[in-house]
């Protein structure tokens, strides 16, 4: 066929920098910054095979099965049970939760339920790029908030919202969307104080709040702030969790908590993009959860992310302090930095002088609407082995004078 005749939201589609980036991290001799993935050695694979084992001998009538759109009720009351122990979340139960296909299906289901062509979001600049091409598909009409070094910019919300109420336009805004620990690009927390403020402006202008939270188990130093779901509770957060970070992506778990009757609606849009998630993964993490303790089982992994964030940053220290105008951000967990060069650097452009010297990072570009940030990169500390970070980094400190003429 020639023509396909593709709908408007299929012509809007894009592929990612990432994944073409990340065909090239499989090159012999390459050192990848670039994509989020955990290091396969965090897997509990000796645990989870041995639950696994069980699941599907003993139980096998549910977990290869089809299950319930929402999900897998042992899975769901585990996971409750673990937001109760761990983070004091209570009051909720199985009607308040749903298992999706990771959080990147949650993003796109919860853009299906809320957004219209006109619709207008607030996101941060830079954004998570799986967030940005979820909520694109729907409406192009998003809010930028830039990211300060205690998270997004809540004067700028503020103005907005008092500009758009004015302008009549207030029905058209449908939620804030926030990544609170650990921002992917960024690596910057939403402090305490700006949470509490967040709430307040999204009480007053009575706005939905989507917390999505994939970082905040990976805390490598300080005190944990509580989630804002937490704090104002399931009728203003929808929150977003994944065990991608903490136990596997390839399960492909995610859970979203929130009000019944939002949950309700994305199980319905949940039916028609794919039924259920996977049984057999979700009866797996189910029975993990139940035996095993997920916070004390996330230590090592917790000192292995740690070591290896210290490295980078000592690293950085040592090999970038000399350039005027270079700065990055000193994350306390997560898994990535974000790094900014002076005005004038291009760093998709530099990419190409990255891969002469085996180092590959992702330019800012990917994780902005707007085409800016061209002079940042995203570095990520989770896969490479301590000695490919110390050499990388001075591959890219090479690639910075290479390609700045410096
Ligand atoms: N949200 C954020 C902020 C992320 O960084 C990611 C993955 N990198 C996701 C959602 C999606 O993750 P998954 O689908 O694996 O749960």
């Amino acid at each position: 066929m020639k023509d396909y005749k593709f709908s408007s939201t299929a012509l809007r589609m894009k592929s990612s920098i990432i994944r073409e980036l990340l065909k090239e991290a499989m090159n012999p001799g390459m050192i990848s910054f670039g994509g989020g993935v955990p290091d396969p050695e965090t897997f509990p694979r000796e645990e989870l095979a041995k639950v696994a084992d069980k699941v599907i001998r003993e139980e096998y009538s549910h977990s290869l099965q089809y299950c319930p759109t929402e999900g897998d009720s042992v899975l769901r009351e585990a996971y409750l049970k673990y937001l109760e122990r761990a983070e004091g979340i209570t009051g909720l139960n199985l009607d308040n939760i749903i298992v999706t296909v990771g959080s990147q299906s949650a993003l796109h289901l919860i853009s299906e339920i809320l957004l219209d062509e006109d619709s207008i979001y607030f996101v941060s600049k830079p954004i998570y790029l799986g967030a940005a091409s979820a909520f694109a598909l729907r409406s192009l009409n998003h809010e930028d908030l830039e990211l300060q070094d205690d998270g997004i910019d809540l004067d700028r919300l503020e103005k907005r919202l008092a500009e758009i109420e004015k302008a009549g336009e207030m029905d058209k805004v449908k939620f804030i969307y926030v990544i609170p620990n650990f921002h992917n690009p960024a690596g910057v927390s939403l402090s305490l104080e700006k949470r509490k403020r967040l709430i307040e402006i999204a009480e007053k202008y009575d706005l939905l709040i989507i917390e999505d939270d994939p970082y905040g188990e990976l805390r490598y130093e300080g005190e944990h702030i509580p989630s804002l779901f937490k704090l104002a509770g399931k009728e203003r957060v929808l929150m977003f969790r994944t065990f991608s970070k903490v136990l596997s992506p390839g399960m492909r778990i995610g859970l979203v908590v929130g009000h019944e009757n939002l949950v309700r609606k994305v199980t319905q849009a949940k039916q028609a993009a794919d039924l259920c998630s996977p049984s057999l993964t979700q009866r797996i993490a189910g029975r993990y959860l139940e035996q095993y303790d997920l916070r004390e089982s996330l230590k090592p992994t917790i000192a292995l992310y740690k070591k290896k964030m210290k490295l980078m940053l000592d690293e950085l220290e040592k090999d970038f302090s000399d350039i005027p105008g270079v700065k990055w951000t000193k994350p306390s967990g997560g898994l990535f930095i974000w790094l900014c060069l002076p005005e004038g650097f291009n760093t998709l452009e530099m990419m190409e002088y990255g891969k002469k010297n085996g180092v590959l990072f992702i330019p800012g570009v990917a994780f902005t609407i707007d085409n800016s940030c061209e002079n940042c990169m995203r570095l990520s500390f989770c896969l490479p082995p301590e000695k490919e970070i110390i050499e990388g980094v001075a591959r890219l400190k090479k690639t910075v004078l290479e390609y700045g003429k410096m």
